[in-house]
């Protein structure tokens, strides 16, 4: 699909891969493999896509990843998204965040889930978009009615709903009250889960949306109708619902409807009726894979076989209904241990990562600094003096370097050795730089030699820093660094920016003073060339 018109101009690149994204998130739900491939496509398209191109092509990879089941790389993918969103993208970061809540969920991640969700609400709150919000708090009700909090979930399904109902969103407002009247029932409020269901009943009566939400919510209310006594409600809403079933494409609510029926048909005495009805409950939950309730049929039907003495039969469900527990079980507790290795790969991923920096950092740190003395090397001098010649410049600041060299310094080492030579440059090193302030660089220039760069300081306040280091050079504690040394003393050439042309005429400047220091005499400071004898 790499057209020519996205080879010949970014914006074409930027648009066909915007088309892209767009369909492959309609389809990371039902199909992922299909929302990476397309994801990948996108990306493939230009190495120059938009900062919010690419981070939308990522979080659409991520959700790809995590529907595939490919959790930990889906999280770390959706993270790069959230580092790829443009500052003030606000539809963006909410849709990434939302993005990591989904993810989160998928890995059985509640709380996590249940965190990004907040954050994406926050950030949907400040957008003017009502969908937006309404579609972060509906995830966030489900992870908190998941989680075992179905009052919190409420909390936010009222939200929803009320957005959702101002912005005239029928299909969303019954979804949302078919998740209401739920978790009423499961908290056992089952006259407050039926005003619901039966207000999705009468929103979707009026306009029905496609996939069945009324057939749905009819179902939903059959187990409060029960729980109240109302059983020929009940077995109204059951007798309307399980023809109607099929159609709606869910198999858990076809075997829901069908368990339902043959406990109410058992209840009635319909022995024949219920055993058919659990049969093909059961039928429909191996052919079509969803064991959401087939625990449940197995149990009734055990109950049916035994009260007619078909001790056989009953045999045969006791033991289905074992399997499909511990089945369920398994499931369970490998959600669980998927979540806890989701979180171990997670921390384990964010500490390399940590460490890679700091060794990055450290490897940085140590091609900039001499190991001798541990001041700045030549090559931290060359970028730090390019930076702030050019600032200086910019801005008319003052900037001054002093060139340095340590007098005799080969005498130092013929006599004392090498060993205190070295002593002697790092003693030098440490003096430099207490007589400095923080902002201003000390480097080893070479061999005995240093370089100070003074950063906004005029010619006179330099000059005042080096008489200060030239003076407690000479007179330091030197017998204490080595026996029998008994003075050092330092040449010092200084140099300001405004007389200059240039960072390397600076340089040669201050260089030339410094040489000019020597030949008068040394353990001097000489700031301008002084007129040569
Ligand atoms: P001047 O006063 O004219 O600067 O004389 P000098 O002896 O200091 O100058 P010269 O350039 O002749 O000698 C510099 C010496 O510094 C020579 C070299 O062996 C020594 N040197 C350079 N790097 C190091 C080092 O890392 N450690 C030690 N101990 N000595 C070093
Ligand atoms: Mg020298
Ligand atoms: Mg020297």
């Amino acid at each position: 699909m790499n057209t020519p018109a996205a080879q010949d101009s970014p914006e074409a690149a930027a648009r066909e891969a915007g088309a892209l994204l767009a369909e492959a998130e309609k389809l990371y739900y039902t199909q992922p493999a299909q929302t990476l491939r397309l994801a990948d496509e996108a990306l493939a398209l230009s190495a120059a896509l938009p900062m919010a191109t690419l981070a939308t092509a990522r979080r659409v990879r991520g959700l790809g990843l995590s529907f595939l089941g490919r959790h930990a790389e889906a999280l770390d993918e959706l993270q790069a998204a959230r580092g790829l969103v443009p500052a003030g993208e606000l539809l963006l970061e909410c849709q990434v965040l939302r993005a990591l809540s989904i993810a989160c969920d998928e890995a059985g991640v509640l709380d996590a889930a249940l965190d990004w969700g907040t954050q994406a609400a926050a950030v949907a709150r400040t957008l003017a978009d009502p969908l937006q919000l309404a579609g972060t708090l509906l995830s966030i009700g489900v992870v908190l009615s998941k989680g075992g909090d179905p009052e919190a979930g409420l909390v936010q399904y009222r939200e929803a709903l009320a957005l959702y109902e101002r912005a005239g969103d029928p299909a969303r407002s019954v979804h949302v009250l078919n998740n209401m009247g739920i978790n009423c029932k499961n908290l056992g409020r089952h006259e407050e889960a039926l005003q619901h269901l039966q207000h999705a009943i009468e929103i979707d009566g009026r306009q029905p949306a496609p996939g069945g939400a009324q057939v749905i919510a009819r179902l939903n209310t059959v187990e409060p109708l029960l729980a109240l006594a109302r059983r020929d409600e009940a077995r109204a809403a059951l007798a309307e619902v399980v023809p109607r079933a099929q159609a709606v494409g869910y198999p858990n609510a076809e075997c829901f409807a069908l368990v339902l029926q043959g406990e109410l048909l058992a209840a009635d005495g319909d022995d024949a009726g219920a055993c058919r009805s659990l049969e093909r409950a059961v039928a429909i939950a191996l052919e079509r894979g969803s064991r959401q309730h087939v625990a449940r049929a197995h149990k009734a039907l055990w109950g049916l076989h035994k009260a007619a003495g078909r001790y056989e039969a009953a045999l045969r469900h006791h033991e289905a209904l074992h399997e499909a527990e511990r089945a369920q079980f398994n499931e369970e507790s490998d959600r669980k241990l998927r979540a806890l290795q989701v979180q171990y790969d997670l921390a384990r991923a964010r500490h390399d990562a940590a460490m890679a920096r700091l060794e990055s950092a450290r490897l940085a740190e140590q091609t900039r600094t001499d190991p001798l003395t541990g001041v700045a090397n030549r090559r931290q001098l060359d970028e730090r003096l390019r930076d702030e010649y050019a600032r200086a410049a910019r801005h008319g600041h003052a900037l001054a370097v002093a060139m340095i060299d340590i007098d005799d310094f080969k005498r130092i080492n013929d006599r004392h050795g090498h060993a205190a030579g070295d002593a002697v440059l790092r003693e030098i090193a440490t003096l430099l730089r207490a007589h400095c302030r923080d902002i201003d660089l000390v480097a080893r220039y070479g061999g005995e030699e240093f370089c100070v760069v003074f950063v906004e300081a005029s010619a006179k306040d330099a000059l005042r820093a080096c008489e200060a280091m030239r003076a407690a050079v000479e007179a330091h504690d030197w017998p204490a660094v080595a026996a029998d040394l008994q003075r050092v003393t330092l040449s010092m050439g200084l140099a300001e920016r405004e007389e200059a042309d240039g960072r390397q005429a600076l340089l040669a400047a201050a260089d030339a003073r410094l040489y000019e220091a020597k030949r008068n005499g040394k353990n001097r400071v000489v700031p301008e060339l002084q007129a040569t004898a």
